[in-house]
């Protein structure tokens, strides 16, 4: 909506303020014209275009697709960007448009699918008629989805779990009640405790997602997160607070014991420790993340010796091999050896252009000739790669 606005006067500079929702230099200093007007209706928006995107990459890596049924949430996080970002006020697709998008992606081999909307479970009655939609158009895939813990119901979970959704994330963000006053999360532990009681009865899998060096963070608060974490015997996550421009945090940091320590946006990745309080420095906060992901890297490196012994269960060697599976296919896509090693090999036979581009990547990732074989013949298999054997070439098939 801004760029059709800005494109007519690009050539002229001094226009530029006319033009709300833009940021510029100007004399050294920075413009800003202020937000400009969000997308009422987002069925007026056209689908994303994905064909643009190397869909053949994604498939390879194996990895849920990203799907937005809505924008927008109506809660008062204090450091959360999204709805600063997306506004409060829920705006959603039509169900109608979002089941025909689902149907063209799982159609186009794409069946997992990640709903990425910064509150899926905003309204009951629509993701009740979003699930009664796929379950009557018969699409199978499996889905994931943001949620509140205090959005959630057995009913809700039920009609999910039918529609084929086989986990969801939350943010719990802490386990001390007084620090969930605090930053205005409106929920209670206890709603935590019973939305992963639920998701367990449900048969999805709940994913709660902590925060460390929330304002006036102790060891203390730190210690009730790790409690809670153990007593839900739950998949979680923790992620350092990065207080970003917008967020109430960082506009009111005097208010709160919190010292922002960098502007280094490059580390404001939830993996880098960028605030202090007068309880805890960085070191402090780094110190406990590793504490609280030693039983995760312990139980890792006694399945890898299990499985390395013969002593391994099917399921772990499926687990093991899923991490190197997952490790070659992302030296593979972050060093562009498809596309590196991909031709130059004229008058082969399919059979001979597969083993010898195989035989190179094996060199390259240093993975065994057999298994990177086993996988481009598989990628060829599923059409992600295509054989070219008149040019002596292999590339990432083209849509
Ligand atoms: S953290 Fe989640 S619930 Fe809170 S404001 Fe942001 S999107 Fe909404």
């Amino acid at each position: 909506m801004t760029i059709p606005r800005w494109l007519p006067v690009y050539h002229n500079r001094s226009a530029w303020r006319t033009i709300q929702g833009i940021s510029f230099m100007q004399a050294g200093r920075r413009v800003d014209t202020g937000f400009g007007q969000l997308t009422r209706h987002l069925d007026d928006l056209p689908r994303p275009a994905r064909h643009l995107l190397p869909l053949s990459r994604y498939r390879a890596l194996g990895f849920p697709i990203s799907l937005i049924t809505s924008r927008g949430c109506p809660n008062r996080c204090i450091f959360c960007l999204g709805r600063r970002m997306v506004g409060p006020k829920v705006r959603y697709k039509s169900v109608s448009k979002i089941v025909d998008e689902i149907e063209d992606l799982v159609s186009q081999g794409f069946d997992i699918i990640n709903i990425a909307d910064d509150l899926f479970t905003a309204d009951k009655k629509r993701v009740k008629a979003i699930c009664r939609a796929i379950i009557d158009r018969d699409i199978r895939f499996i889905w994931s989805a943001f949620v509140r813990v205090d959005t959630l119901s057995e009913e809700i979970l039920q009609h999910m779990k039918q529609a084929g959704c086989a986990s969801v994330a939350f943010g719990v963000e802490s386990g001390n009640p007084e620090m969930l006053k605090r930053i205005k999360k409106g929920i209670t532990v206890e709603q935590a405790r019973q939305a992963a009681l639920l998701c367990r009865k449900a048969d999805i899998r709940p994913h709660a997602s902590f925060i460390v060096g929330l304002p006036g963070e102790t060891a203390e608060t730190l210690n009730d997160s790790l409690a809670l974490v153990r007593e839900m015997d739950i998949e979680y996550g923790f992620h350092f607070l990065s207080p970003f421009p917008g967020t109430v945090v960082r506009e009111h940091a005097a208010a709160y014991d919190l010292e922002i320590l960098s502007d280094d946006w490059s580390r404001y990745d939830a993996n880098s420790a960028v605030v202090r309080t007068s309880h805890l420095s960085p070191s402090d906060m780094e110190s406990f993340v590793q504490r609280a992901y030693q039983p995760i890297v312990d139980a890792w490196a006694a399945l890898t010796r299990r499985v390395a012994d013969g002593r391994g269960t099917a399921e772990e060697r499926r687990q093991s091999e899923n991490v190197d599976r997952l490790n070659l296919i992302y030296a593979i896509l972050s060093n562009d050896l498809i596309e590196q090693n991909g031709g130059g090999y004229s008058g082969a036979s399919e059979a001979e252009l597969i083993d010898r581009l195989s035989r190179r990547v094996a060199e390259e990732t240093a993975h065994p000739f057999d298994l990177v074989r086993y996988y481009i013949r598989e990628w060829v298999n599923k059409k992600y790669l295509t054989v070219y054997p008149d040019q002596g070439e292999i590339g990432w098939a083209r849509p």
